[in-house]
């Protein structure tokens, strides 16, 4: 009973199948159904026919009777819906959109998160991006770039500490051992703070003796070099009218960063010699490594130094400057001349007393060298000019060649010492340790005399402004050698030795090499009284 009541209700809720199944249905009913019929438009009346033919209820005889149980009517129901497709109008067409997808699930909500975004936050790409690039850059510079060489960025042109690269610029053969090599600094970095201070940073100084290392990189080994303050004019015609390069002497005045850091080797190969080889089998362009200056030796102090420098010397005499002032401020000032200098060389031990001459602030006292060679010749061009430093008066030069036994040196052409002009405080010491107390006295006295007169340099500074009392006026540095040569000198009061052991040996006794100590004065030095405080051996 329950059962039917249910699918009455399921029936009754078909609207356009109400009045079918209404059991003992009346023409009212009908009726009713008609005018439902009517307003229900959107069924169609096929469909209507459709179902009044399959419900074909059968007629009990009560109408209170229950429905029958027969399968017309539930299975009619649940059968499939047999109603045919018909395409409804576009605009009769409901369409449907499928919805978004929930945001809020757990990764939405991790991703969706609101960013909290610093200042900062901004710039951190574009400072990864300079990080990159800094990276890469140096990565670059490291694997592809060869590392700056030693020296490369130094300051300097020299450097007593590291090798500087130089190049072999050129190489004139005077001989079969002898040679010029003329080097040029590999690097200008150095040139800038030489700019800046030219005085301060220029090598060439006649105040001192400096050699520099030359290093034989195969088996790493060093010699020491005495570079000289000349270079290689390479586009001059001779009087032949060849083109050849000519030697000229530096001039720290007016060349340019010393010519580029040009220097000049004067060097004598060894057929056995490691270093000397290495440095004459080199061609133009190739490289040698130096390291210096290293200062072999510094002339004593004297006040005169302080308050006037000798006119450089240059290539020919008659453009050397005259030295007008230096008898004037000498007398005004009563101050002593400078001593005069013995310089004893053999071989290439002529370079150190070149480089002082050549350099600016040249050795101020006259000096007498004793040049000795296997034979003539071995200097080349460098005679030419030691005998225009003769033709000026600033040297006397004797030659000794192993070839001619006449001109050997003997102990008659040295001179005893003479007393030194002027007494440092070290000088003065070394000077009276071996005196009596009373003749120690009297030199210190002297000296105190010749410190008095070295204070008047002010008033020397004022004097040689006034024409009067300058003095002799000399056109030419010639016109005034022609004057003091003939002028005796005074015997001189220092001796330098330069030259091989065998040689040093025999001028002035061994260096004791041991203790890199001088060693006694022996030799021809010590047979004319020389002794430790006025000899020096290179
Ligand atoms: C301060 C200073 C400045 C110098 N300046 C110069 C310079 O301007 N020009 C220059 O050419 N040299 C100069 N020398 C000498 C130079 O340093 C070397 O000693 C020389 O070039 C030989 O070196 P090497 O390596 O070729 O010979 P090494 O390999 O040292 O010696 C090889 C052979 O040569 C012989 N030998 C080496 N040196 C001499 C020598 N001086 N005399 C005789 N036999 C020798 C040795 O007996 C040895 O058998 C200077 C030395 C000093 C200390």
């Amino acid at each position: 009973m329950l059962m039917n009541r249910s699918i009455q209700t399921i029936l009754l809720r078909r609207g356009p199948c109400r009045s079918h199944l209404r059991f003992n249905s009346t023409k009212k009913n009908n009726t009713e159904q008609e005018n439902n019929g009517d307003n229900d438009k959107s069924v169609s009346k096929r469909d209507d026919d459709t179902h009044i033919q399959q419900f074909k209820i059968k007629q009990t005889t009560s109408k209170s009777a229950p429905a029958p149980m027969g399968s017309n009517g539930v299975e009619q129901l649940l059968r499939k819906n047999n109603k045919p497709y018909i395409p409804k109008f576009k605009h009769q067409r409901v369409t449907f959109e499928y919805p978004e997808l929930p945001n809020e699930d757990q990764y939405n909500n991790l991703s969706n998160k609101p960013k909290r975004i610093s200042r900062w936050t901004r710039y951190i790409p574009k400072i990864l991006t300079v990080v990159g690039v800094a990276w890469a850059a140096y990565t670059i510079k490291v694997w592809y770039w060869d590392d700056p060489e030693e020296g490369q960025d130094s300051n300097e042109l020299l450097d007593p500490n590291e090798f500087h690269k130089f190049i072999v610029t050129h190489k004139e053969q005077i001989d079969d051992d002898h040679y010029m090599i003329e080097l040029k600094s590999k690097y200008d970095r150095w040139e800038y703070s030489f700019a800046t201070n030219p005085d301060k940073k220029c090598l060439w100084d006649g105040d001192r003796i400096w050699s520099v290392e030359v290093k034989q990189p195969d088996i790493n080994v060093v010699r020491s070099y005495t570079p000289l303050p000349m270079y290689y004019m390479k586009s001059e015609y001779t009087r032949s009218g060849e083109k050849k390069p000519l030697l000229r002497i530096l001039n720290p005045e007016a060349d340019d960063l010393d010519k580029n850091g040009t220097m000049c080797l004067y060097v004598k190969r060894y057929k056995q010699g490691e270093v000397s080889r290495y440095i004459t089998d080199r061609e133009i362009g190739d490289e040698l490594e130096l390291r210096g200056p290293t200062i072999e030796y510094k002339f004593p102090y004297h006040p005169l130094k302080k308050i006037h420098q000798r006119p450089i010397f240059k290539d020919l005499p008659s453009k050397v400057e005259p030295d007008n002032l230096i008898e004037s401020i000498k007398r005004d000032s009563d101050l002593p001349a400078v001593d005069n200098l013995d310089f004893f060389a053999a071989g290439t031990g002529i370079a150190p007393i070149l480089q002082v001459l050549f350099s600016k602030n040249p050795y101020l006292g006259h000096v007498t060298i004793h040049y000795s060679a296997q034979k003539p010749g071995e200097i080349g061009i460098l005679s030419r000019f030691l005998l225009f430093l003769n033709k000026l008066d600033r040297v006397s030069i004797h030659y000794h060649y192993d070839s001619d036994p006449s001109t050997m040196l003997t102990s008659k052409e040295i001179q005893p010492p003479s007393k030194p002009n002027y007494y440092s405080p070290k000088k003065l010491d070394e000077a009276t340790a071996n005196l009596s107390p009373q003749e120690a006295l009297n030199v210190r006295m002297q000296v105190m005399q010749q410190n008095e007169a070295s204070m008047k340099s002010e008033k020397v500074k004022k004097l040689v402004q006034s024409s009067s009392e300058r003095g002799e006026r000399y056109e030419t540095a010639l016109e005034q050698a022609i004057a003091t040569a003939s002028r005796p000198k005074t015997p001189a009061a220092l001796a330098i030795v330069c030259g091989p052991d065998g040689y040093v040996e025999h001028v002035s006794g061994a260096k004791d090499l041991v203790h890199k100590a001088q060693g006694p004065v022996t030799g021809l030095l010590g047979e004319k009284k020389w002794d430790n405080s006025n000899v020096y051996k290179l």
